[in-house]
């Protein structure tokens, strides 16, 4: 059974249809990926998955249970974390207390310093810990913006962009990440417009287009799809 399950979500604001009955599954050990133009309802799908927005139709299951009706911080309690596409970090804070204020609320909170530095090193980040967040940059930025997730120790984890902003040398290193992240057993779910990163870092992906699924599969056989070409590459 897969860890996380969206089923035939629906989202609509103001009468317009965000989503229409999406489903979607990610498994443990596995980077899902999850693309399609701007607009196709990817952070929309993330809101609902993380409990965030309440969806008009439509569950969300985390381990085969419903968990469609719980908040947010139930669901991150059950090992759920996920990332913004508009970083929230507390800028004036140095990179290493963004990572502590996130652990002293999670599971290994009497060990925060230490989840934090073992997440700073993780992320070859430790030369920067002690510099106010906003001083990073973007790409930087993204990389602590993901160590507020992992100090949470999630069993899946939804990235909203995070290579954006980030060098070609940053996303490879970030690629590396993300593998070792699902060699742990987490299951990532990846939203990312960079494709070198996705078709290369990705079990699977899901292409969504005007908050429907219109293919699904693994990386080689998205390229090829002829759906996909048409609806999202614009070929
Ligand atoms: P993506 O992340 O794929 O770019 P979004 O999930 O942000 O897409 O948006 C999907 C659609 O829902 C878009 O048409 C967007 O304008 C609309 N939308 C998103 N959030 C809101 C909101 N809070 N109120 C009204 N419309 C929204
Ligand atoms: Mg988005």
């Amino acid at each position: 059974m897969p860890l996380l399950q969206a089923e035939e979500v629906t989202v609509s604001f103001g009468g317009r249809r965000a989503l229409d009955t999406v489903s979607l599954a990610a498994e443990a050990g596995r980077v899902t990926g999850l693309i399609g133009p701007n607009g196709a309802g990817k952070s929309t799908l993330f809101d609902v998955v993380s409990g965030l927005r309440r969806p008009r139709g439509g569950r969300v299951r985390l381990d085969g249970r419903d968990i469609t009706r719980e908040g947010p911080a139930r669901r991150a309690r059950r090992g759920m974390s996920r990332t913004f596409q508009h970083l929230e970090l507390f800028g004036r804070l140095t990179v290493r207390d963004n990572l502590l204020v996130a652990a002293e609320l999670g599971p290994e909170r009497r060990h925060a310093a230490r989840t934090a530095d073992a997440v700073l090193t993780r992320l070859g980040l430790t030369d920067r810990a002690d510099e106010p967040a906003d001083a990073l940059p973007t790409g930087l930025a993204r990389l602590v913006e993901v160590g507020r997730a992992l100090v949470l120790r999630p069993r899946v984890l939804l990235l909203d962009e995070p290579a954006a902003g980030q060098d070609a040398e940053e996303t490879e290193r970030f690629a590396a990440l993300l593998r070792s992240l699902a060699a742990d057993g987490t299951a990532v779910l990846l939203v990312e417009h960079d494709m070198g990163l996705v078709m290369s870092v990705c079990d699977e992906v899901y292409v969504l287009d005007l908050g429907a699924v219109v293919a699904c599969g693994p990386p080689a056989r998205i390229q090829q799809d002829k759906t996909v070409l048409a609806a999202y590459l614009g070929e």
